[in-house]
């Protein structure tokens, strides 16, 4: 995301870049179905997602007036037990469930908190798919973060700009809410005629039947639950195919002033693809609306969705996001730094890219501001200290700082092969800091533990490393 979440990025400030801005089974069998875990432990959202189980795919199916904000939907999930389940959770936050079942028969539940409690009518067994679907209807909500900015499903004046980084996604589906736990989706979406519906994948199909239209998008590579979208209202859609066959959706809110900065979108991507490897997904684009009290722009898989018109950059970060955050994904958000200090960075290299002021010049500049300005180098990126300082802009600038003074310490040579080595080893999987450190001396042959100790971790301005 862009900050104060620029990507969530967001103001941007001159040279700075950016920021500011159950049941008991089976009776007669001794086996032991325990219940799922309410989280996963993550140490800043310990209770987003949720134990015994993996979810494969999502089907969401809803309709939604933007003049009631009512929501009326069914969420088919499938999943696999990984433990013998009695019980387990998904997140989900208000409305009222109309139904829910599990392999077809009706199950229990309960509600405490964002936890939708699930009691199967028969124990689960480890390693068997099993479908639950759940009817649902409400208002979606808008969630306020830790730092106080706002997620979830945000409403416009023609619709809603939706974004779920990090929490908001149970405020419109019901889901696995954690970034481990990716899975394939299908959005079957049904609005007033005349608003189109933005999702994530592929656009299978629309359909206007009497003054309705239904959107089917079907996006097909792994994607963390956060990374949903189904963004809605009055846009200008342009469909157009790229380089390699790959579809390009740029939908505008035709109240802004569209601007050149959207036609970069397909050099955006050759270049990445030149330097992290192949594009990861089926589909490319941009969302971009007119939602200036959310203030920041996200990575949504296939196409970030952006609150206002993109400068350049911001459009640059949000693409290298599509390697660095959406295929290349943190396993527990303090590590945040590996998507936006990569996406920061990635800005910078396309600067150099394109004759610009190289990503040494950036780093100079932020490198100049002195020790004494402690809310510019602390925290430090790799332990924001809360998730109230996860999109503290110095995740953003000492994570980029930290990557391009590794280049500067590895050279060219072995710093590239690095982030396409990254970028493919973990291609659509999940990672921690110590694994980027690893890969790092492994590629350099250097050791290189203090080096990142210094830039990570150490709540005040490297000096010498
Ligand atoms: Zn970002």
């Amino acid at each position: 995301m862009g900050r104060t979440r620029s990507c969530r990025i967001a103001l941007r400030a001159g040279v700075v870049g950016l920021v500011l801005v159950g049941l008991t089974a089976t009776p007669a069998a001794a086996q032991e179905f325990t219940p799922g875990s309410p989280g996963l432990g993550d140490p800043y959202f310990p209770l987003a997602g949720n134990g015994g189980y993996d979810v494969g795919h999502y089907a969401l199916d809803f309709s939604y007036d933007p003049s009631t904000r009512q929501l009326d939907g069914t969420a088919t999930i499938s999943a696999t037990a990984t433990q013998d389940l009695s019980r387990f959770d998904l997140d989900l936050r208000g409305f009222d469930i109309d139904s829910l079942s599990v392999n077809g028969a009706p199950a229990i539940f309960t509600r405490d908190g964002q936890e939708l409690v699930i009691t199967p009518a028969a124990g689960l067994l480890a390693g068997t798919s099993f479908t639950v679907v759940v009817g649902y209807q409400g208002v979606p909500s808008v969630v306020t973060d830790p730092d106080g900015s706002i997620e979830g499903w945000v409403p416009t004046d023609d619709g809603a700009f939706v974004v779920g980084e990090p929490q908001g996604s149970p405020a419109w589906y019901p889901a696995n809410d954690n970034p481990r736990d990716k899975a394939t989706y299908d959005f079957t979406i049904t609005v007033p005629a005349g608003l189109t519906v933005m999702a994530n994948g592929v656009l299978d199909s629309r359909t206007t039947v009497g003054d309705q239209t239904t959107f089917v998008w079907r996006a097909i590579s792994p994607m963390a639950p956060y990374l949903a979208t189904a963004t809605l209202g009055r846009f200008d859609l342009t469909e157009t195919t790229l380089a390699g066959g790959l579809p390009s959706y740029v939908a505008v809110d035709p109240t802004l002033a569209k601007g050149n900065v959207l036609r970069k979108l397909p050099d955006i991507v050759e270049f990445y693809s030149s330097i992290y490897g192949p594009y990861p997904f089926e589909a490319v684009g941009a969302i971009v609306d007119d939602a200036k009290e959310v203030g920041y722009s996200l990575e949504t898989q296939t196409k970030p969705v952006f609150y206002r018109v993109p400068d350049e950059a911001t459009l640059a970060h949000e693409i290298s996001h599509m390697w660095f955050g959406d295929s290349v994904t943190l396993t527990e958000w303090p590590d945040i730094w590996l998507h936006e200090g990569f996406a920061t960075w990635s800005e910078w290299i396309w600067s150099e890219h394109n004759g610009q002021k190289s990503a040494h010049h950036w780093f100079k500049t932020l490198y100049n501001t002195p020790a004494q300005d402690t809310a510019f180098w602390t925290p430090p990126p790799g332990d924001p200290g809360g998730p109230a300082f996860m999109f503290n802009g110095t995740i953003y600038n000492r994570g980029a700082m930290t990557l391009q003074a590794l280049r500067e310490k590895i050279g060219d040579t072995d710093f590239f092969e690095l982030l396409a080595e990254w970028a493919s080893q973990n291609r659509y999987g999940n990672v921690t800091t110590p694994e980027f450190i690893a890969l790092a001396e492994k590629v350099s042959g250097q050791e290189l533990n203090e080096f990142f100790d210094i830039w990570l971790y150490r709540p005040e301005k490297p000096t010498s490393w």
